[in-house]
C-alpha cells in the first residue's frame, strides 16, 4: 500500500454517511484523484471535526493499492492552508471559482498529472479569495486549462486557410476547428461563434503581458473561451447563467 503526499484542491464532495465523505481531489503531481475520507467528519470530545469543504487548499496524505490506478484512494491527512470558506464574501467569486473547478473535472482524467493546471487552479481560487475580478481571472483560468489539455486554439491565423489574421472584420471562431477563420472560410462552417480583432487580441494577450486585453474585451474573451470549453466538455458550464447573473 503505498502512502503518497501531495497538495490539492478540493473539486468535489458528496457526504455519503454520517462521518464519511467522497471527495474528487485535483492533485499537484497526480492529476485528478478519488478519496474516501472515512471518519472526517468524526468530532471528538477534544477536537471539533468540520470536515473537508469544496474549494478548500490544502496538503494531503493519501494510500493506494495501486497507484495511478485506483478507483478510490483513501485519504489519511489533510492539512488545509485555504478555507473554500474564505471564497463566500462575494457570490460572484464562488461562483467564478466553482465554475473553474467544474471545468477542470470534467476535462481532466483520473491520474493524469498536470502541475501547471494545479498551480493555475490554486492561484485562481487564492487570488479570487483576494478579491480579484471573476471574470478577468477566469480568462487567465481558461487560457491555463485550455493551454493543458492541449486544446488551446489557434488564433494568429485562419484555420480554414492558414493566412495570417490581420485587421479583418468578421471574424468567426470555431470549436470543432480549433480556431479562428476568416471572411473568405467561415460560409462553408455551420459551427462558428462571430467575434471582433479587439477580442481576438484579448484571447491571445500572454497572461503575463501588460497588454492582456483592454477591459472591454475581457468579457466577450471569456464567452469565446467559454463557448470553446462548452464543446470539448460536451455541455454547458452550470455555473454560467449564475455567474453572469452575479458579476
Ligand atoms: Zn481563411
Amino acid at each position: 500500500m503505498a502512502l503518497i503526499k501531495d497538495d490539492a484542491v478540493i473539486l468535489r464532495r458528496l457526504d455519503y454517511s454520517e462521518t464519511s465523505q467522497v471527495l474528487a481531489v485535483f492533485t499537484r503531481n497526480h492529476g485528478k484523484v478519488r478519496l474516501i475520507a472515512k471518519g472526517i467528519k468524526r468530532s471528538t470530545k477534544t477536537k471539533f471535526a468540520a470536515g473537508i469543504d469544496l474549494l478548500d487548499i490544502g496538503h494531503l496524505t493519501f494510500s493506494a493499492r495501486n497507484v495511478r490506478q485506483e478507483a478510490l484512494a483513501t485519504l489519511t491527512e489533510w492539512v488545509q492552508s485555504q478555507a473554500g470558506a474564505a471564497l463566500r464574501d462575494g457570490l460572484d467569486r464562488l461562483l467564478a471559482a466553482q465554475y473553474a473547478v467544474f471545468a477542470a473535472a470534467e476535462l481532466t482524467e483520473d491520474w493524469d498529472p498536470h502541475p501547471e493546471l494545479y498551480d493555475g487552479i490554486s492561484q485562481t481560487l487564492r487570488s479570487l479569495a483576494a478579491g480579484s475580478s471573476p471574470v478577468s481571472t477566469l480568462v487567465s483560468f481558461q487560457r491555463c486549462l485550455l493551454q493543458e489539455i492541449g486544446s488551446f486554439p489557434i488564433l494568429d491565423q485562419c484555420v480554414g486557410c492558414q493566412r495570417p489574421i490581420q485587421s479583418q472584420r468578421d471574424l468567426y471562431f470555431s470549436s470543432l476547428d480549433g480556431g479562428v477563420l476568416c471572411r473568405d472560410c467561415e460560409s462553408a462552417r455551420s459551427e462558428k461563434y462571430a467575434i471582433n480583432i479587439a477580442t481576438l487580441r484579448c484571447m491571445s494577450a500572454r497572461p503575463d503581458s501588460s497588454n492582456s486585453g483592454s477591459t472591454d474585451s475581457i468579457m466577450p474573451a471569456f464567452h469565446v473561451f467559454d463557448y470553446h470549453l462548452s464543446h470539448l466538455m460536451g455541455k454547458p458550464n452550470p455555473l454560467l447563467r449564475m455567474l453572469m447573473s452575479a458579476c
